[in-house]
């Protein structure tokens, strides 16, 4: 059954409780590894899941045929998105449904997508919006989205909070700003929280909709290439602690995600190569055709080339959506997302939250885990060649940084959230391209090895 707690904002101490989060118990237990095969041909239609217990051994083995809709296509290397004009000469944004029962959303992506008003109006309910923005990203867009928001529509009232910038701030003391506003503004259950930034203000946005009254609606519009790839999908929202990146948060998921693929005019190139770590992931774990693909045209998607851009960004949707459909709330499946996380969040956390970006830490960390993986000889060195190669060509970094030791890694991942029962369970590459595990059933030696191989002491 599901239960709630809540706790008091200062400016209602003596009400009822107002800063919540639903929490229906999740009667899954976590499988100790679930190995992932894609099919040889079409990828994402055909999943096997291996489930294996803490001993080793397999408990169960489930096979499961996902029907290939027409909207998850897995589509040849040269093939490249192209936004159709409709009727009225506006652009027609490609649609990637995540499929939640009523749950279930759209995430819209086109360029000039945020000329389109309908497209968020249709999502908004009740009269209220408030906008999380951060002081970079409000100048860009804030005043396109209050009229994307507004235009035709007298009837709505836009307040927005604006956050500092930056990782470091992803925090309790960032997040009390948004209850502050929200509640000064005296918003009610009917209004909707709109995230407009990069994964940061995402993931922020949505925890602090999650928990305004129990749960308000909420719209993720990404404006960076990790947002627009990974972060606004799936329902994951969050803050840091200081011991730990990620590690307050909740899984609630948005009215709708739109993707303006114009914001990305206006982002730093270090930031867009960020993101290309994400991409790279997709194709490593599930989807070995769309890492031919990039291997193919990293040098475009450096460049911004917009129908590269907008193809990786709609196959990278299409894999997220896939993944997070079946399994919301991470039992298994949904940790294969985190490749080089575990490695990579221990340098953000190590090193200092902001000094490298999320996508440069998980690029570090890719590295690490496929070096794992061929020291645990389950892949060959084409595939760590490979790896090096695309995150080179995207400007990304293949080790961690000079500072991290041995002891930073172990005492960091040690408290990260894919810990059971003190057993910690990464995500490796096994077999051929496109396949993972994950697993807490290795040999440490090829941790330790791995450890001692990237770090100084
Ligand atoms: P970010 O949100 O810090 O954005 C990067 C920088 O780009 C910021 O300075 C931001 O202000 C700026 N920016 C954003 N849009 C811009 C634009 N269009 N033009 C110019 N500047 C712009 O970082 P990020 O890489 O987007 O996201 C990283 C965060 O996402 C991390 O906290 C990570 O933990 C989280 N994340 C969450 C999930 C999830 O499933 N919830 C998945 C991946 C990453």
């Amino acid at each position: 059954m599901a239960s709630s707690t809540a706790i008091n904002h200062p400016l209602y101490a003596s009400l009822s409780p107002k800063l919540s989060l639903s929490n229906s118990s999740d009667r899954l237990q976590p499988p100790a590894a679930v190995s992932l095969r894609s099919s040889s041909s079409v990828s994402p239609s055909y999943v096997e899941l291996t489930w294996t217990a803490n001993s080793g051994l397999t408990a169960a083995v489930a096979r499961a045929r996902v029907a290939t809709r027409s909207r998850i296509c897995a589509s040849s290397a040269a093939q490249v998105m192209d936004t159709e004009t409709g009727v009225s000469g506006a652009p027609t944004p490609t649609i990637v449904e995540v499929d939640l029962g009523d749950r279930s959303y759209p995430i819209y992506i086109g360029s000039g997508l945020l000329d389109q008003p309908e497209l968020l109006q249709r999502h908004v309910h009740g009269k209220r919006v408030l906008i999380v923005t951060n002081t970079t990203v409000a100048p860009l867009y804030l005043d396109k989205v209050v009229e994307a928001l507004t235009k035709g529509n007298p009837n709505v009232l836009v307040d927005s909070v604006i956050l500092p910038d930056g990782e470091k701030y992803k925090n309790m003391e960032t997040l009390m700003k948004v209850f502050d506003k929200a509640i000064e503004s005296r918003l009610d259950r009917r209004c909707t929280f709109v995230a407009l930034g990069g994964g940061v203000i995402g993931d922020m946005c949505g925890f602090a909709a999650a928990a305004f009254l129990r749960g308000v609606n909420f719209i993720q519009i990404p404006t960076t290439v990790m947002a627009q790839v990974d972060s606004s999908v799936g329902g994951k929202t969050g803050i840091n602690h200081p011991l730990g990146k990620n590690l307050i948060g909740a899984f609630y998921q948005p009215q709708c995600v739109l993707i303006d693929t114009g914001t990305l005019n206006t982002l730093p190139d270090r930031e867009l190569a960020s993101g290309l770590a994400e991409v790279v992931k997709y194709g490593l774990i599930r989807d070995a055709e769309f890492f031919e693909w990039q291997e193919k045209n990293m040098k475009a998607l450096m460049a911004r080339d917009p129908s590269a851009l907008a193809y990786a960004i709609k196959r990278s949707c299409e894999n997220k959506a896939e993944v997070v459909s079946l399994d919301e709330k991470e039992s298994g499946l949904r940790a294969t997302l985190n490749l080089g996380h575990t490695f990579g969040h221990a340098i953000e956390t190590g090193f200092g939250y902001g000094q490298w970006l999320h996508g440069e830490a998980v690029a570090a960390g890719t590295v690490m885990a496929v070096d794992m993986s061929y020291r645990l000889g389950w892949i060959d060195d084409s595939i760590v060649n490979r790896v090096r190669s695309i995150l080179e060509q995207a400007n990304l970094p293949t080790a961690p940084p000079d500072t991290m030791t041995v002891e930073m890694f172990k005492s960091v991942m040690a408290v990260d959230k894919k810990v059971a029962d003190g057993l910690l369970r990464l995500i490796l590459l096994k077999g051929p391209l496109g396949n993972c595990v994950f697993t807490g059933d290795y040999d440490r030696k090829a941790l330790d090895e791995t450890l001692r191989s990237f770090c100084k002491s």
